[in-house]
């Protein structure tokens, strides 16, 4: 409603949809399978960032033409005398320019920091926005664009103002849509009242005075059903159960709402002031000014704050795990644990960390607290697939989860968690029921092995996650998210807990079948794609043809690459890359990328020294179980066997871990934080892990 103008309502109207159904052509035009897959959604799906600029080079275009027309009219001896007698006006509109500058940098500042390429187009669609307004004002200040006058007080009407509105606003209700991904006819049903809104502003400025008291009536009706249609949209993208979840945090849209339907509700208020003569004009535009930054720059500020949360979340695991390194010291200093454990005021969480970190080495005590706490809740009346969902959210962000701690739904939970956190589901209209069986199929063909099992699976999924959301979301495309996600889980689909080795050595049929060429890698690669293709179980049927075939190229090559065979060559290309100087432009080239994968893969694979020790423990301990079992059935066979598989006492498993650390992980790491320099904090771990085993060594060697 004050947002007067003298453009015609069709135009408004136009304008106002043009830009909603512009994005559902580009999405339904850019590929035929994504098509049909994006019309099946329920769900705005997340334009992909090269669509987004498309659109946003479309609304410059549109932008440049308005401001051109603008020109061509203006009135530049009306605005002087205007400016003349409104002596503040001019500073108002400066200042207001100024801000949206900041305000601009601001969202380019959460672009380029942005922690996943959602946030990135969310970011990218508020500086377009800002930085139009930013001109508007600008325009306004020096370009004396004005050309109409207030039919009832006889003020002017500053027409780029209004030109911008007409822009801005559907882009940032499409923006409302994105953020809580409410669907296309709810945002289209607000997009077209926003229009009648904005025309009924307009035309009751021009019309005689009680005509133009209905029309801003029935404006003003619009708007209240604008302002209660975005809070039930926002509400609805709050509920728990919400899915997909948004990808804002809850508490985001919380306080995106509040913020939107504050900041829009001072511009009906000023007009209404105004034409009653409570205000004058010159504070109006004051107002006016206050309530477009408000409006527009507290969506930023909320952005660039979801933005530096995620961030700050990686800095908080590193003081956890420089925390953690200083409780190990203080435990060498026979620092009673019971007084710890008194410490009020200490949330539980934090209480039970501690309590792990001082209760020395017993194995599964861990899982035992688990087990209780589980218990104690279920006490509280919760069921226990809520306890299932809350447990893989709570750890899942973190880099000490450990599978072994956690039961078969609890796993299931944690897997289906990532899914759905990485945006896949809905990216590739994936079926839930689907993902559950293919998920338990995964499971059923893994076998009971002490360390290759579908724990082990888990949590080489788990540790993919945390590596791609922290150093890969710049470059990896969403078909290769989704390939690592099921090359995670099923890199070792029916191992048998031999090596390859044993499987040549033995002439084992698998070994016939492939050759000896990383005999289990290709035979977990087979059964990978054999369970994907099955019926029930085909979680990628949407994938056209030519996605189809990047997700086999990349599921085939990250398996193929977790054969501790290729680790040294692997090795060299990245000395090689880092001695050039790092990996360039990633996004762009895509045998790099395939590269990068892999590494990423094999360091998942890997995990084990880059856990908290307990873990690292239990692991390696399970690890020399299955090599045990190896030597016993090649003694058996009369095959040779490798000396550092026969120790099976801690003593040899400490050597053991102290060489793998130091002659592979240690190397490998080193290397890796130099490309992916976000990594570096895990060289830390892996030392804290290096110095326990040689403390075990060294006391063993002091025994003999
Ligand atoms: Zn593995």
């Amino acid at each position: 409603m004050g947002r007067k103008n003298a453009a015609n309502s069709s135009m408004l109207q136009e304008a106002s949809m043009n830009n909603y159904s512009m994005t559902s052509a580009a999405s339904g035009a850019s590929s035929s399978g994504r098509g049909k897959r994006r019309a099946k959604t329920r769900n705005i799906a997340i334009a992909s960032t090269k669509e987004v600029q498309w659109q946003g080079i479309f609304m410059i275009i549109v932008w440049l033409c308005v401001m051109g027309s603008l020109i061509f009219f203006a009135n530049p001896e009306a605005s002087r005398r205007v400016f003349a007698k409104f002596s503040h006006l001019q500073s108002f509109y400066g200042a207001t320019s100024v801000a949206f500058a900041f305000a601009t940098g601001l969202d380019i500042l959460a672009y380029v920091n942005a922690v996943s390429d959602e946030k990135r187009v969310l970011s990218g669609i508020l500086a377009y926005v800002d930085g139009v307004a930013c001109i508007s004002y600008l325009s306004m200040a020096t370009l004396n664009l004005y050309f109409l006058v207030d039919s009832t007080q006889g003020n002017p009407v500053w027409l780029m103002r209004y030109a911008e509105w007409i822009i801005t606003c559907p882009t940032l209700l499409y923006w409302c849509g994105l953020a809580s991904r409410a669907d296309r006819s709810s945002v289209s049903d607000i997009a077209t009242a926003d229009a009648l809104l904005l025309a009924g502003g307009a035309l009751s400025s021009i019309l005689p005075s009680w005509p133009a008291f209905f029309v801003f009536a029935g404006s003003f009706a619009t708007y209240i059903y604008v302002m209660l249609h975005m809070w039930g949209m926002f509400g609805k993208a709050m509920q728990p159960d919400f899915q997909p979840p948004p990808p804002l945090p809850r508490h985001a849209l919380h306080l995106l709402r509040c913020e939107i339907v504050m900041s829009w509700s001072i511009f009906p208020l000023v007009e209404f002031l105004r034409r009653q003569g409570y205000i004058d004009f010159q504070v109006g535009e004051a107002m006016n000014c206050v309530a477009d930054y408000a409006a527009k720059v507290g969506l930023a500020m909320i952005m660039v704050n979801c933005n530096l949360e995620q961030i700050n979340a990686l800095r908080v695991q590193q003081m956890h795990s420089a925390l953690t390194g200083m409780l190990k010291v203080m435990r060498k200093t026979n620092l009673s644990s019971s007084r710890m454990a008194q410490l009020d005021g200490v949330d539980d969480d934090v209480k039970s960390w501690i309590m792990n970190e001082f209760s020395g080495s017993t194995d599964g005590k861990g899982g035992d607290d688990a087990k209780a706490q589980q218990r104690a809740r279920g006490r509280k009346g919760h069921s226990a697939a809520m306890d299932a969902e809350k447990l893989a959210a709570s750890s899942l962000f973190t880099w000490d989860f450990d599978a072994l701690d956690k039961s078969d739904e609890d796993l299931t939970a944690v897997c289906v968690r990532v899914f759905q956190e990485l945006h896949v589901i809905e990216q590739f209209n994936i079926d839930e029921k689907k993902l559950r069986k293919w998920l338990q199929k995964v499971r059923t063909q893994y076998n009971k092995n002490p360390f290759h099992n579908w724990r082990h699976a888990v949590m080489v999924l788990h540790t993919t996650y945390l590596l791609l959301t922290s150093v890969a979301t710049e470059f990896i495309t969403e078909v290769e998210l989704l390939a690592m996600l099921i090359a995670a889980l099923s890199h070792d689909l029916d191992h048998n807990g031999l090596t390859n080795a044993f499987h040549i050595n033995s002439r084992s049929e698998l070994a016939l079948v492939y050759n000896d060429q990383s005999v289990l890698e290709n035979h977990h690669s087979h059964l990978a794609f054999e369970i994907l293709l099955e019926k029930g179980c085909n979680v990628v049927e949407n994938l056209d043809e030519d996605e189809f075939k990047r997700l086999r190229a990349v599921i085939i090559n990250c398996i193929l690459n977790t054969d501790m065979a290729t680790h040294h060559t692997k090795l060299s290309k990245m000395e090689e890359v880092n001695r050039l100087g790092g990996f360039i432009n990633l996004a762009e080239n895509n045998d790099q990328r395939l590269f990068v994968l892999a590494v990423l893969l094999h360091t998942a694979d890997l995990h084990n020294p880059i856990k908290p020790f307990e873990s690292n423990k239990r692991w390696s301990a399970r690890l020399q179980k299955e090599f045990n079992n190896q030597v016993e059935l090649e003694a058996k066979m009369n095959l040779p066997s490798l000396p550092f598989m026969r120790g099976n006492d801690e003593e040899s498993l400490a050597k053991g871990e102290i060489g793998f650390i130091n002659f592979v992980v240690k190397p490998w790491h080193q290397q890796l934080s130099q490309a992916f320099p976000k990594l570096d904090f895990l060289l830390d771990t892996i030392d804290a892990n290096l110095a326990e085993w040689k403390a075990i060594a060294e006391s063993y060697r002091q025994m003999h």
